[in-house]
């Protein structure tokens, strides 16, 4: 794909929906380990509701598309990571042009969601969180374009590093969120929304691919 536009970003979010209810086990184990056991269920709730939404209106551009994506996000899920991707999917759209975006357009799209995150959260890197999947995944992006890469190299560039921060998490000391409660403890444990960051990339790769 070229650009990003709107049945493009739809498809996105389906295949992440998709894939969020396919590894729905595997996020609440990880959660239960280091948190309180929601992490799946959590975005599971959360994307049945996505998935409605879209269903039910046609969102006119890929901003759109991201944008009720977030906002539905952060109304439907109670748990931090609801209101965490709720605004960075809010902010993506906010930031993507009415115009099918460019891969250039979408990675300032893809930043502005890590700095809403970042801004909510508080979390910088190496705090055990899924600013530890994200960061590499847009800097990986960042630097495909800037090499001349389309939205397919760029996103399975991102999806590579993704995975690999959130490989990365594993022998972090938690500093942020449920996990950080347990101190030393959280050491040893890849954690659940680096893992679900990992999701997001990869489902991006497969849809641009
Ligand atoms: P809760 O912790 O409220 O039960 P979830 O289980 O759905 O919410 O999500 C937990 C994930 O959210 C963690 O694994 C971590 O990646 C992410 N997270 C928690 N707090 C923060 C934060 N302050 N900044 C960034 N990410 C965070
Ligand atoms: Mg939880
Ligand atoms: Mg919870």
């Amino acid at each position: 794909a070229r650009a990003l536009d709107a049945p493009l970003a739809e498809a996105w979010i389906r295949a992440l929906a998709a894939a969020v209810d396919v590894h729905q086990r595997e996020l609440t184990d990880l959660d239960s380990a280091i948190g309180d056991g929601d992490h799946g269920s959590n975005l599971h709730r959360g994307f049945t509701a996505v998935l409605a939404v879209l269903d039910a209106l046609q969102p006119a551009d890929a901003g759109a598309v991201l944008g009720r994506t977030g906002s539905t996000l952060i109304s439907k899920v109670g748990g931090a990571s609801g209101p965490l991707y709720g605004s960075a999917f809010r902010a993506m759209g906010a930031a993507l042009p009415p115009s099918p975006a460019t891969p250039a357009e979408f990675a300032g799209a893809l930043a502005a969601g890590l700095a809403a995150v970042r801004r909510l959260g508080g979390a910088a890197p190496g705090d055990k969180t899924l600013v530890d999947a994200y960061t590499p995944a847009l800097a990986a992006f960042e630097r495909a374009v800037a090499g001349g890469a389309g939205l397919a190299g760029a996103a399975s560039a991102a999806a590579e590093a993704a995975e690999r921060g959130m490989r990365a998490t594993t022998p972090l000391q938690a500093r942020k969120g449920r996990a950080s409660y347990l101190g030393p403890r959280s050491i040893g444990h890849q954690d659940p929304g680096a893992t679900s960051t990992a999701l997001l990339f990869r489902t991006l790769a497969d849809v641009t691919g």
